[in-house]
């Protein structure tokens, strides 16, 4: 038997179970991981838990007195010098302490949050790009105290409640005899030091609001919900932590004219049936200025006519999505005598008095024609 856990107690090895309990209970306050974190004391605290389980143990206490291994021995539970143990103790010990695990105490620095700031543009900002002057409601840096909450003069003390480990820990009774729990020091709130005189500027927080401009480079071809991060110009964290991002997401406002799909341009154009038929040039102001609008002779209702590189520029590269007009032809109405007159005169010169017509399916809707626009665009 490699461990005395008589030693281990520090017991003789007539102790009565009273002299037992009250030895680990001792040595469990001592040596307990919130109050010793290191790996050895660690290892220890295991090692009086287990000798503790042993000898309070009267059957496994004898086990053991004898030489046996009472711990193997509940491989074989009912079985001969099975104890009917289903876990080991340190499974004990971990669902109760959390592993064992170190805490100490929480740092008073922390990473600021994340800010968005919502910034509206037209379309011809989106085609472009822009530069934009935005006011930040933001955390700064506390100028007074430099972040570490103190009044000028003082600093931070070490926490006297829990002597700077953030947490205090409480021996109750149980059914496992003692059970220690830790809980965040009420006094420090866990972070293991208090602050005396708190910076008046700041209240002890670190830091202070302030508002500042900010020159926000807006790239061509940002689109509506488009986000843009500015790594670090968020708000700086409690105890001058490092500062958040600060996103700046795009909201286009609607053009009167032109739709956006994608990087092109959409729009309309109405029409005399005579201009439609005759040919025209109709002036359109474009983002890039006004062009004209070269109408064939011959331009049908629903045709689509595409001007290159007149759209929205890519957010990845240098070329431009194209400007699709859509042509509507408008059916001339209300014709006074000598209009209808000359009308008639036409359908009889093209024979087209008694026209069939000619169906398809499909081709109908606006839908369609875009369709037509964008796959013949
Ligand atoms: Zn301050
Ligand atoms: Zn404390």
């Amino acid at each position: 038997m490699a461990t005395d856990y008589y030693a281990v107690l520090g017991v003789r090895r007539d102790a009565t179970q009273e002299e037992i309990k009250k030895a680990y209970r001792r040595l469990a306050r001592e040596l307990h991981p919130d109050v010793n974190p290191d790996p050895e004391t660690q290892e220890r605290f295991k090692e009086i838990g287990l000798a503790y389980e042993v000898l309070s143990d009267a059957q496994k206490r004898q086990v053991y007195d004898l030489g046996g291994d009472p711990t193997r021995a509940s491989a074989s539970p009912g079985g001969p010098g099975g104890f009917g143990a289903g876990f080991a103790f340190s499974d004990i010990m971990d669902a109760f302490f959390g592993g064992g695990a170190s805490r100490g105490p929480r740092s008073r620095v922390r990473r600021g949050q994340d800010a968005l700031i919502r910034v509206e543009i037209d379309l011809s900002e989106a085609a472009f790009g822009a530069q934009r002057d935005i006011q930040v409601d933001t955390a700064v840096v506390c100028p007074t105290c430099a972040g570490d909450g103190a009044a000028p003069g003082t600093s931070p003390v070490t926490c006297d409640m829990c002597r700077g480990r953030g947490e205090v820990s409480q021996v109750t009774r149980s059914f496992l005899g003692q059970v220690m729990t830790s809980r965040p020091c009420p006094q420090c709130q866990g972070y293991g030091t208090v602050v005396p005189t708190p910076c008046v500027e700041c209240a002890g927080d670190g830091r202070v609001r302030t508002r500042r401009t900010l020159t926000v480079k807006i790239p061509p071809g940002v689109d509506n919900g488009t986000r843009i991060q500015l790594a670090g110009e968020g708000e700086v964290g409690p105890g001058a932590g490092p500062a958040g991002d600060l996103y700046i997401e795009i909201v286009e406002e609607p053009h009167p004219i032109f739709q956006r799909r994608g990087d092109d341009l959409h729009c309309t154009v109405t029409m005399p049936m005579t201009a439609a038929s005759l040919g025209t040039k109709i002036p359109l102001e474009t983002l890039d200025g006004s062009v004209d609008l070269d109408i064939r002779p011959g331009t049908q209702s629903g045709q689509a006519i595409t001007l290159r590189a007149r759209g929205i520029q890519h957010l990845r590269g240098t070329s431009r999505g194209d400007l699709v007009v859509h042509v509507e032809v408008q059916t001339p109405k209300n014709l006074d005598a000598e209009q209808e007159e000359l009308m008639r005169k036409l359908a009889r010169l093209r024979g087209e008095e008694r026209p069939s017509g000619t169906f398809a399916p499909g081709k109908q809707g606006l839908f369609s024609r875009l369709k037509d626009a964008i796959n013949n665009g």
